[in-house]
């Protein structure tokens, strides 16, 4: 079952305005009230209360609380599943013997978005371009672009003072691509954003640098208002929005990428990096001499290095790849990083002291010389086609290009490079 989520702009009026920012404080007081009473059951009862559990006392909130349940039982519903989310994940976090933190009281400013998670309560109607949600009314909304497949649940969104609805769909049919006999292997770096295996570098814009500057003056400004003035929620409104647009610009960026490569290539071949540890923070070092001290660890270093991998988005850009090709029938196969950027493409020669200046490859056995990322791209599509020549060679062999994609997503771990 493909699926596929779209995001449309909403314009409410001033009245709708209202009611959706009345019925997300709504849904916040109802995310912390079903919160207080699990912590509560478990703390004098040693009882856990379920999603279920939960689902059924809704009922009872007619006669008490008629507005929560104006939008929709089904509304409250996903509030209380976003809750059981949370729990959920501090569990797996708790078995996975991580350091998680248990799920926390909500601020009613800080809640932003409202889930309708199955298909009463709301209606898309593109022709009219409008949104109708009970309760609220009809939102007009900018439809630019159809829905395909069957509209399965909304979350609308609050994003500073404009308004989105995100609507999933399933069943969403695949448009297949004519074959373009091209294969690629993409090196996601640092300083470049892209590397290709055709030689191609593509820079990336490093729109959080770019942005840096206007980010810390308004930072600067709003760290001299005064808490609880008018002036300093404008101020977090103008930091936000920032933000916001940083993030936005990183994902179009990603967007246009994904959808280039998936256009053009018919195997692509990225490599698995996992980017939680490569943005840890360095280690504290303690001062042997003096234990109240500590010594120099390049944490700011680090923190600058960082930056800029977020800054790269390859998560994102994996992400949005691995849909993009299921859907046009293209494949994706994820190989092990590992030596990618130490081996010699030409005579696989793997050895640090290839890479003695930064951006270039030097091969300290056959003297091949290549731009660092481009020869590590040109390993990564080696791997990826024996990774897929094996596959194809062995039991249970995944058929259709879709299961392909999924499968090869799946694979996580190559041991090593193949053998040249
Ligand atoms: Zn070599």
């Amino acid at each position: 079952m493909r699926c596929r989520t779209y995001r449309y702009r909403l314009h409410p009026t001033l009245r709708q305005t209202q009611a959706l920012t009345r019925q997300l404080r709504y849904q916040c007081e109802l995310y912390n009230a079903a919160l207080e009473e699990r912590k509560g059951a478990w703390n004098w009862e040693k009882r856990s209360v379920t999603y279920f559990d939960q689902c059924k006392t809704l009922t009872g909130l007619i006669d008490v609380r008629p507005e929560v349940l104006s939008s929709g039982v089904t509304l409250c519903r996903g509030t209380l599943k976003r809750l059981d989310g949370a729990f959920a994940s501090f569990y797996r976090r708790v078995g996975t013997g991580e350091n998680p933190g248990f799920p926390r009281f909500k601020w009613t400013r800080r809640w932003d978005s409202l889930e309708w998670q199955d298909r009463s309560g709301w209606t898309v109607k593109g022709a009219e371009r409008r949104l109708r949600l009970l309760g609220i009314g009809e939102v007009k909304m900018n439809y630019h672009r159809p829905l395909t497949g069957v509209p399965k649940a909304i979350t609308v969104k609050r994003e500073g003072a404009k308004w989105w609805v995100n609507v999933r769909c399933v069943d969403v049919p695949a448009s297949l691509l004519a074959p373009t006999g091209r294969e690629v292997g993409v090196d996601l770096g640092v300083v470049n954003l892209v590397a290709l295996s055709d030689g191609e570098l593509i820079e990336g814009s490093r729109f959080a640098a770019r942005s840096s500057e206007r980010l810390a003056n308004a930072q600067r400004r709003l760290a001299k208002k005064q808490r609880g003035s008018d002036r300093r929620s404008r101020q977090v409104q103008e930091v936000a929005r920032l933000h916001r647009k940083v993030r936005q610009q990183r994902m179009n960026a990603a967007h246009q990428l994904s959808r280039r490569l998936v256009n053009e290539f018919d195997l692509i071949v990225l490599e698995d990096l996992k980017i939680t540890p490569m943005v840890a923070r360095p280690r504290v070092k303690p001062d042997p001499r003096n234990p109240s001290d500590f010594l120099a660890n390049g944490a700011a270093k680090k923190a600058v290095l960082n930056r800029s991998i977020h800054d790269a988005g390859r998560g994102q850009l994996r992400s949005l790849l691995s849909y993009k090709a299921e859907s046009a029938g293209r494949t994706v196969v994820v190989v092990n990083p590992r030596h990618t950027s130490l081996t010699c493409y030409q005579c696989g020669h793997v050895d640090q002291k290839n890479r003695v200046i930064q951006a270039v490859f030097r091969c300290c056995s056959c003297g091949h010389e290549d731009h660092a990322d481009s020869n590590a791209a040109l390993n990564i599509l080696r791997a990826g086609r024996a990774r897929l020549a094996s596959a194809s060679d062995g039991p249970n062999l995944p058929t259709t290009p879709s299961n392909l994609t999924r499968w090869a997503c799946s694979v996580t771990t190559v041991s090593s490079l193949p053998a040249f």
